[in-house]
């Protein structure tokens, strides 16, 4: 089997065949000639359907997580849509992590349980607190591990083996660790979710999404729901992805290196009264973390020891990490959750600490990093 960066450069990428171009070209076009009624070169007939710059994309991203299908979309919430689309129908419960990316809270609580669908809440650390979730109407177990902001960790392997058996499916948003750091379906999961957009493309300049399975049904079903509701790529948006993966390892391997150091400054910093990052020995998904992934990621949060206002200071304090949502690019950012990613879970169960502060660690040389913090903190404080 090939390793990891062999595959990002070159799973689906072959060189063209009728020009010899190393890289895969934009394919612009919406629609291919056929040689026939009925009879399609190459597979390619509408856009929609398929194109063969997004083909690519898809071919190695499936590689990259060693499932045997992939879809790619125009953003990751397009992604999760079809995807639950297909696994759920009106009467079903789904579980959802109790501190979810918002924007997929939002899908679930103001979108699906318009259709009839019920939902729970719960800390997929907690594997026993799965099993009492469970209900014989579960469809879905809806697992992001690290979770987005507060880092928690939850046991692939453990959750694979409680839904196992059941009718339900192990969805893993892999989007924090990247298929470099964890590959979801090897310990069990049914399908890997990606918000490309973030470390996938890793250059905050497109928008996109994945789906990965192995399961054969399931993929004919993604792929229909996909082609019916139109939730495609463009060729251009694919392209910058592909562009983006090729470096996939390298960026994650200085994302930690800087993450880690971060990690460390903040741990020993007076202004700051706690670290969420799972390569700290204190933090509580640590040992599970290093059995279910290589390194661990470059997104840490912290807590401002002075509270709401001091956290919003330190947010507008730094020179080089930008005040801005999003993550996994390779520039640093600062963001407030309670204020930004995460308002819309205000007040529900979801709701994260108001003296939270996020950072995406960016791949910067880190004295810069680590002095653009301790001057904000600093300046908190005086
Ligand atoms: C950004 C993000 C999403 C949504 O992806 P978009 O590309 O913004 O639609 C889903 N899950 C996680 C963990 C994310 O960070």
């Amino acid at each position: 089997m090939r390793g990891f960066s062999t595959n990002a450069i070159h799973a689906g990428q072959e060189p063209d065949p009728t020009t010899g171009a190393v890289i895969v070209p934009i394919h612009p076009s919406s629609t291919f000639a056929q040689d026939g009624v009925g009879g399609t070169r190459n597979g390619y007939e509408y856009s929609r359907s398929a194109n063969p710059t997004r083909t690519a994309l898809q071919e190695c991203l499936a590689a990259l997580e060693g499932g045997r299908h992939a879809f790619a979309f125009g953003s990751g919430m397009g992604a999760s849509d079809v995807l639950l689309r297909v696994l759920v129908r009106p009467g079903d419960h789904v579980v959802i992590p109790h501190d979810a990316y918002g924007g997929t809270f939002r899908l679930v609580d103001k979108i699906l349980t318009q259709w009839g669908v019920e939902y729970s809440t719960v800390d997929l650390a907690d594997v026993d607190a799965l099993r009492a979730a469970l209900r014989p109407t579960t469809r879905v177990v809806w697992c992001e591990t690290p979770t987005n902001p507060l880092l928690g960790v939850a046991d692939i392997a453990a959750l694979a083996d409680v839904t196992r058996g059941t009718e339900a499916r192990l969805v893993v948003d892999n989007t924090f660790a990247s298929p470099y750091l964890q590959t979801p379906l090897a310990l069990g999961a049914d399908v890997v979710l990606h918000s490309t957009t973030k470390y996938v493309g890793g250059h905050s300049d497109v928008v996109g999404g994945a789906l990965v399975t192995s399961d054969d049904g399931l993929a004919e079903q993604l792929a229909f729901t996909q082609n019916s509701v139109g939730s495609v790529p463009g060729p251009f948006d694919t392209w910058l992805t592909l562009r983006g993966v090729k470096t996939l390892a390298v960026r994650m391997e200085r994302h930690c290196d800087n993450a880690e150091r971060v990690a460390e400054m903040l741990a020993a910093h007076p202004a700051v009264a706690q670290v969420c990052y799972p390569g700290l020995e204190s933090h509580p998904g640590h040992e599970v973390a290093a059995k279910q992934m290589r390194r661990f990621g470059g997104m840490v949060s912290f807590r401002v020891a002075a509270g709401r206002e001091a956290a919003l200071a330190v947010c507008a304090g730094t020179e080089l990490f930008t005040l801005a949502e999003s993550l996994g690019g390779v520039e640093s950012l600062i963001e407030h959750p309670g204020a930004m990613t995460h308002a819309s879970v205000a007040g529900s169960a979801l709701e994260v600490p108001d003296d939270l502060v996020r950072l995406s660690v960016g791949i910067e040389d880190v004295d810069d990093l680590l002095e653009d913090l301790r001057g904000a903190l600093t300046r908190i404080r005086s």
